[in-house]
């Protein structure tokens, strides 16, 4: 139900920004990097895109995507976060203006998971024609989501979402489903800056050199974390997190060796836990004497805290990057400052 009402509002949407001659690009964004685009030189960029007045524009869904594109080109593009700071990004679901900048961009990125499942659809009553489209589950190899002992399964929600599938597009789906936080290792974030960087190379040629020195640039910078990680983890005490939150942490955990438990698989929609998770988190963290539990961000943090508050432990969080709040954007917090976040935090949740 939800989708088809959703899919008649991209339509309308899409109709009206093609009455509109794209003319609507500068419609209220909120996660916005640059000043908003006027009128006259969106115009102008519809008919020659690959003009050197105008910036390449970029559109992410989400801000670790977002933080990749703005290292690389934040000088000279236009780079749009369509999930507004601050907001939980699971529950996202674009606007019509948001379908509106994803048709007018250059460079559309987006994750490939089950979050934003909603892009097929829009991409495929798109004109692609002159849209690249950059997705980060294609960038890297990717692994299936786990379940984990103690975690709570949505079989239940699963199938009434095939169901939900099959009435609407018939999309024979048997395939795994495949975890999608790629970005969340550093590893996998460098890979993706050095393809992003190189797409972003092909759109706009002019500033291939700035493109490829910020890449490798940001690239070092993130491989100084990933050095530390492999630090903190050789030297640890123990090599276990426990996780009182939904898990996106996966590709994480499998580049540093990591055990985990947890409450929820990654993408998982509901995050109320029963009595039972709650039950065997506890008991895990005193019987591994763990010093602190974890929450991601943006998180109601209950579950953490009343772990916390059961046992002794500290409640901290570990970013998984999905988002920011409206503050860290503002002040321009980086992948790179959240993963250092982290560093520190896991240095002690080990030792
Ligand atoms: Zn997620």
């Amino acid at each position: 139900m939800k989708k088809k009402l959703f899919a008649a509002a991209a339509a309308a949407a899409l109709a009206a920004a093609m009455m509109a001659g794209c003319g609507n690009k500068a419609a209220s964004g909120t996660g916005s990097a640059a000043e908003k685009k006027e009128e006259t030189k969106a115009e102008a960029k519809t008919e020659s895109p690959a003009s050197s007045e105008a910036k390449v524009s970029i559109v992410c869904t989400n801000f670790a995507e977002y933080d990749f594109a703005r290292a690389i080109a934040g000088d000279t593009a236009e780079i749009t976060m369509l999930l507004k700071p601050g907001a939980e990004s699971h529950t996202y679901e674009p606007s019509p203006e948001d379908i509106i900048r994803i048709q007018d961009s250059d460079m559309f990125v987006y994750v490939g998971g089950d979050s934003d499942e909603w892009v097929a659809d829009i991409l495929d009553s798109m004109d692609q024609s002159k849209m690249h489209v950059f997705k980060l589950m294609d960038q890297v190899d990717t692994v299936e989501e786990e379940h984990v002992e103690g975690m709570e399964t949505e079989e239940e929600e699963t199938k009434s979402e095939q169901d939900e599938k099959n009435l609407g597009k018939s999309q024979p789906e048997e395939e795994p489903e495949l975890d999608e936080h790629v970005w969340a290792s550093p590893v996998n974030a460098m890979q993706i800056v050095e393809k992003m960087s190189a797409q972003i190379a092909d759109i706009d040629p002019d500033h291939k050199a700035d493109y490829e020195k910020n890449a490798a640039d940001y690239i070092g910078k993130i491989r100084k974390l990933d050095e530390q990680f492999q630090d903190i983890t050789a030297n640890a005490a123990r090599k276990e997190i426990i996780v009182a939150d939904r898990f996106p942490f996966l590709y994480f955990v499998k580049e540093y060796g990591l055990k985990y438990y947890a409450a929820f698989p990654g993408c998982a929609s509901n995050t109320q836990p029963s009595a039972q998770t709650v039950a065997f988190l506890i008991d895990k963290v005193k019987e591994d004497q763990i010093p602190m539990v974890f929450h991601m961000e943006l998180s109601n943090e209950q579950m953490a805290n009343s772990i916390a508050e059961a046992t002794g432990a500290k409640s901290e969080l570990l970013n998984a990057v999905h988002n920011v709040s409206a503050e860290d954007f503002a002040k321009g917090v980086t992948y790179v400052d959240l993963m250092q976040h982290n560093a520190e935090v896991l240095k002690e949740a080990l030792n």
